[in-house]
């Protein structure tokens, strides 16, 4: 099988050449002959080295999305192998679950695809027009590796618009009785959430926070706990299990609110449920004087591109200057972002300005990440996006 080629600009292969999956636009010299969106080519730097092949779209600013350094063909074996790896990843980092993401796009070598796994139930979101091509395969391969019920295609993304997509919601295989009920392991039991994949948020759980709300639930034993855009209720629900004084959650989502009521009791603990805007509700809580031993933040991503960094640092260490004053003495803020475009480093030095502007001296007690299941690629640094960063308020 033989590839439409396309060639770099000079000197443009290094970051391709140490791992790096993506080929921006501004990075094409030229190609031979004619290639369409969506096609597969294959990546030669100016001097002729083959990089490797992957998706093109020319509409694109990531005009090439790289899925192997390899000469093999991509096909239906290409990908259950891929899909077959990703499987094997999961199975040494989250053993014994059934409920996790499996498929990271880039971090998986399937660049823009994520598959998210409910047990038999399984929930594709694609980011790029190479991947909705081919759909069917990935459809084929999910079978190849699992005892399949149904298939989600949840393309909903805003991101889509950026390979000239169309928004896509529909169940594409079986018949599934929505919402499911997932289980994940917590100590010696299991908690329990109702997930409605077509109806909810992204695939519609957050598998990524699975950890830090472990985490949560190791310090909020008699802790007075806020959980701020709680959607179905992770952070707060595992706190609540873990013997929490008293757990308040807020999200501005109706559908949240009235699935996460149901978490509470499905779980057998007891939570307050607030919808209302979290940046209304402290503003209030703090008129009132409310205090917390704990609070956590887990904001959608306010920065949705490079363009708009600067207002969405702003709109972060207004939320965390909000939380921090609301602290008692000693008390801890998780603080996440899923924004790609904040980094590590603006994202702490954020949180030192709010902590600066609202008197509180905060310690770093630890940096987190994503859970196990979202693995990065060193050589991609676009594969980290969450930071949960653990803070104690003096
Ligand atoms: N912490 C959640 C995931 C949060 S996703 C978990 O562990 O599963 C972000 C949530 O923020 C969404 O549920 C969304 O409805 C909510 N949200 C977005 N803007 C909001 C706002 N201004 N006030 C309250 N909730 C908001």
């Amino acid at each position: 099988m033989v590839y439409p080629k396309i060639f770099l600009k000079s000197h443009r292969e290094k970051r391709i050449f140490e791992g790096h999956l993506w080929v921006f636009s501004n990075e094409i010299g030229h190609a031979e002959g004619t290639v369409s969106a969506g096609e597969i080519v294959d990546i030669f730097s100016a001097g002729k080295m083959f990089l490797g092949r992957g998706f093109y779209n020319p509409h694109s600013l990531i005009s090439v999305r790289i899925l192997t350094r390899h000469d093999e063909i991509i096909d239906e074996n290409f990908i259950s192998k891929r899909i077959e790896t990703a499987q094997k990843f999961r199975n040494s980092v989250v053993p014994d679950e059934t409920f996790y993401r499996l498929i990271f796009g880039e971090s998986d070598f399937l660049p823009g695809l994520v598959v998210d796994r409910y047990e038999n139930c399984f929930v594709i979101q694609s980011y790029c027009l190479g991947m909705d091509i081919l759909l069917s395969q990935i459809i084929e391969g999910l079978k190849n590796s699992f005892k399949v019920d149904s298939i989600v295609l949840k393309n909903d993304s805003s991101l889509r618009t950026l390979e000239n997509l169309k928004e896509e919601i529909r169940v594409i295989e079986g018949n599934p009785d929505f919402p499911i009920s997932i289980s994940q392991k917590w100590r010696s039991e299991m908690i329990r959430f109702m997930v409605h994949p077509l109806e909810g948020q992204k695939s519609g759980f957050f598998f990524d926070q699975r950890e830090n709300r472990e985490r949560l639930s190791d310090d909020s034993e008699g802790k007075i706990v806020l959980d701020c855009f709680s959607y179905t209720g992770g952070f707060g629900i595992y706190a609540a299990k873990a013997g929490a004084k008293e757990v308040t959650c807020v999200d501005s989502s109706e559908n949240a609110c009235s699935m996460m009521k149901k978490n509470f009791e499905l779980n057998h603990v007891q939570g307050s449920v607030i919808h209302d805007d979290v940046f209304d509700l402290l503003l209030r809580f703090q008129k009132e004087k409310r205090k917390f031993d704990i609070i956590v933040l887990d904001p959608p991503a306010f920065a949705k591109s490079k363009k708009n960094l600067f207002g969405a640092l702003r709109k972060y260490r207004q939320l965390n200057e909000f939380a921090l004053s609301l602290l008692t003495q000693d008390g801890v803020l998780f603080s996440c972002s899923c924004s790609h475009h904040v980094n590590r480093a603006d994202f702490l030095k954020m949180i030192g300005e709010a902590a600066f502007r609202v008197k509180r001296t905060v310690r770093l007690i630890e940096m987190r990440g994503a859970s196990k299941d979202h693995p990065v690629l060193p050589s991609m640094p676009e594969t980290e996006y969450l930071k949960c960063a653990i803070l104690r308020a003096d």
